[in-house]
This record gives structure tokens, C-alpha cells and sequence, in this order.
């Protein structure tokens, strides 16, 4: 066979070159290595996972789970049952996703085309300029407000006649305020799709679910349970979709991304809420014990949070400095450089030793 020796790179798609990855954590057990300490003795605060873990009913479950050589069901229909259980809205509406990041791309699939608008209210979650740069969207971030909140006015205007999408996460994230539902509202009556991305719903408790309950046909929530169930690296998302949007939808998504461990884990967590939810109340008290902890450090703002994460303005020094001060001290958390986070730190709610040895090491750096 003849050796084609010029690669395929002329093949690639022409925006191969502008697309942007989105950045990869360093792994937990290397980075405990260049600290020189066990995984364990990680303080791990820079990825909003659960520091309680899942329930020990998923470990059980998947012990003795004994069908892993058998493709799983590719519609889900346990598990889908459940949820629809738990959230009060019919299975029929519900999409499972490989983690909610799937369902993210499975819209821009079926929705947008290269040069259609897609939007969202920035900062917020990184992946959705991933996402949206693989369809070729002209995706637009409208600033938020001085307090983080939605500029419902600025993102109104952007909406044009190519716009088919506006993305917002709520609580949103880094910035951890939840958007209120009067703004959701008011965007469902535009003829757009409007995707609320409640990730950290359980943490919040608010939710846009009342109006798919309500009939709103342009609505999608998405959810995971990467953060109060503890299954970030099972990888397990769910989406509540118009009905009528629930056959097209799946005849684009991959018939087996949601692996059986996943949907053996998702019913596992939903057959041991009471545990799960009181595990949530433990990070939310926590969470006003470190924000309390932070704001008295003097050079850390902690902004308001409906979720399990707190982000602060880093005042009168680096936060560069800052996040590698704490890495000295196997502490972990989340720095950003884009506009309006570019002296941020973002920090998970952790445990109370967690938060204990955080403020400990921040103390040391005054
Ligand atoms: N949406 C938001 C707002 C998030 O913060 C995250 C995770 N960081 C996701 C979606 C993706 O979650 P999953 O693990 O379900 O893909």
C-alpha cells in the first residue's frame, strides 16, 4: 500500500485550528505526587465534586451487579422512570446524557447549524463555548450585571433572527448565583430555546421544572449527578425536554454514551436520597462556615452562592500566587483568567477539615 506521507491535516475542518479544548485538570493522583503527598491528604476544592463521595449503596450495587457483558438499555427506561419520579415531570420528557456535558452538545447537534447564534450570560461554565465552536455557532457571552446577575435587557437585544439557543446555568457557574425565574420567564416567551443548566439544582433548590410542568415547549433543564450525588467520574446526566423533542433528540444521541455502571449508580443514589440529601445540608451549612472564614482572611471577597462553591475576588494580591501557595499545601482550588474573574479564585465547599486546613493555610499566607 502506497504511504500517504502529507497526513491528513488539509482534510481537517477549516476552523480545526480555532477550536478550543477545554482545559484538562491535572490528575489527582499526580498532582498528590508533585505536592509528595497520599491522594487522600489532598484538599481537593477546585472541581465543586462532592467531598462526602456517592453512597455506599452504589459501591454495593455495583459489586453485585453482574450484567456488565450485555449492552445497556439504550433508552433507559429504569432509570428514566425514576427520575421522571423524581423531578414530578413524565418519563417521556427525560434524556439521560454521559454527564450533563453530552446533553450540552446533543442540543447544539440538534438545534443550530455553522453561523447560527447561540448565547449566554458570562462568566459561566467553560464548556459551552467548547461545545458551541464544534457546530460553528457565532456564540456570544453578554456580560452579566454588576452582581453577576443576567443582563436580561443586553441579552434580549442580542437575540437576533440566526439565534437559536441561549444557554443559562443557575445557579451559575463560577459565579454561583441562581437566576430568578421571572427572567426565565420573561425569556420562554421569545421564540427561542431556552436551556436551564441546573447542575447544582439540589444545592439551590430552585428550579425551572415548574414550566415544563406548565407546557413550555421551548424549554430544556438539564441536570447531573455529578455534584450532589458524588457520581462526577461515572459520568451521569439527565435532561427534561419538551415531549414532542424527545424522539428527534434521540435519534442523534449515541445509542450506548450512558455506560450500565452509570444507570446502575443513578438508581443506587435515587434508592438512598434521605442519605445523599442530608450530605447536601452538611455542604450547605459548611458553605457559610468557609465563606464566613474567607471573607475574614482580608484579602479574599467571597461573593453570594446557591451552590456547593464559593467564588471570591482576590484583593491586594495574586490569585495566581494564592492558588500556588495553597497547591505547596496539597490544597486545590480554581483559578480563572477571563474577563471580569481575572484576579478570581473559585473554591468548593468541603468538608469542615477541609475547610479547617484551608483557612489554615490562607492564615499563613497574611
Ligand atoms: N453545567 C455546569 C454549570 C457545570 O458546572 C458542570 C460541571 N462543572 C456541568 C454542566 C457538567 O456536568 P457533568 O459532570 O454532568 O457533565
Amino acid at each position: 500500500m502506497a504511504k500517504i506521507r502529507s497526513g491528513v491535516h488539509h482534510l481537517l475542518r477549516r476552523d480545526a485550528s480555532h477550536l478550543e479544548a477545554y482545559p484538562a485538570p491535572q490528575p489527582l493522583e499526580d498532582f498528590a505526587r508533585s505536592v509528595g503527598v497520599a491522594p487522600g491528604d489532598v484538599v481537593k476544592l477546585d472541581q465543586n465534586e462532592n467531598p462526602y463521595g456517592c453512597s455506599p449503596r452504589v459501591r454495593e450495587a455495583l459489586k453485585v451487579y453482574e450484567w456488565f457483558h450485555v449492552y445497556p438499555d439504550p433508552l433507559h427506561r429504569e432509570l428514566v422512570a425514576r427520575l421522571g419520579a423524581y423531578v414530578d415531570v413524565p418519563p417521556s420528557q427525560i434524556i439521560v446524557g454521559n454527564g450533563s456535558d453530552e446533553l450540552i452538545e446533543l442540543i447544539l447537534h440538534l438545534f443550530v447549524e455553522p453561523g447560527d447564534r447561540v448565547l449566554s450570560a458570562g462568566p459561566t461554565f467553560g464548556y459551552y463555548t467548547t461545545a458551541a465552536q464544534a457546530v460553528g455557532a457565532d456564540y456570544r457571552l453578554i456580560p452579566r450585571g454588576p452582581r453577576f446577575e443576567v443582563d436580561e435587557p443586553a441579552l434580549i437585544q442580542a437575540i437576533d433572527g440566526r439565534t437559536k439557543v441561549v444557554f443559562l446555568a443557575s445557579p451559575n457557574n463560577p459565579t454561583g448565583n441562581a437566576t430568578p425565574q421571572e427572567t426565565i420567564e420573561r425569556l420562554l416567551g421569545l421564540d427561542v430555546l431556552v436551556v436551564v443548566d441546573e447542575a447544582y439544582f439540589e444545592f439551590s433548590g430552585q428550579s425551572a421544572v415548574g414550566f415544563a410542568r406548565d407546557g413550555a415547549e421551548n424549554l430544556i433543564v438539564l441536570r447531573t449527578f455529578s455534584k450532589w450525588a458524588g457520581l462526577a467520574g461515572l459520568r451521569l446526566g439527565y435532561g427534561i425536554f419538551p415531549a414532542s423533542l424527545v424522539p428527534v433528540a434521540l435519534s442523534l444521541k449515541p445509542p450506548y454514551s450512558v455506560g450500565q455502571a452509570a444507570e446502575v449508580a443513578g438508581l443506587a443514589s435515587l434508592d438512598d436520597l434521605p442519605y445523599l440529601q442530608a450530605n447536601v445540608k452538611l455542604i450547605l451549612a459548611e458553605r457559610e462556615r468557609l465563606r464566613d472564614g474567607l471573607a475574614a482572611t482580608g484579602f479574599l471577597t467571597p461573593h453570594p452562592s446557591d451552590a456547593n462553591f464559593i467564588l471570591c475576588d482576590v484583593v491586594g494580591r495574586s490569585a495566581g500566587e494564592v492558588q500556588a501557595a495553597l497547591a505547596k499545601s496539597a490544597i486545590l482550588v480554581r483559578r480563572y483568567d477571563s474577563p471580569r474573574l481575572e484576579n478570581s479564585l473559585r473554591i468548593s465547599v468541603g468538608r469542615p477539615e477541609h475547610t479547617d486546613r484551608l483557612l489554615a493555610a490562607l492564615r499563613d499566607l497574611t
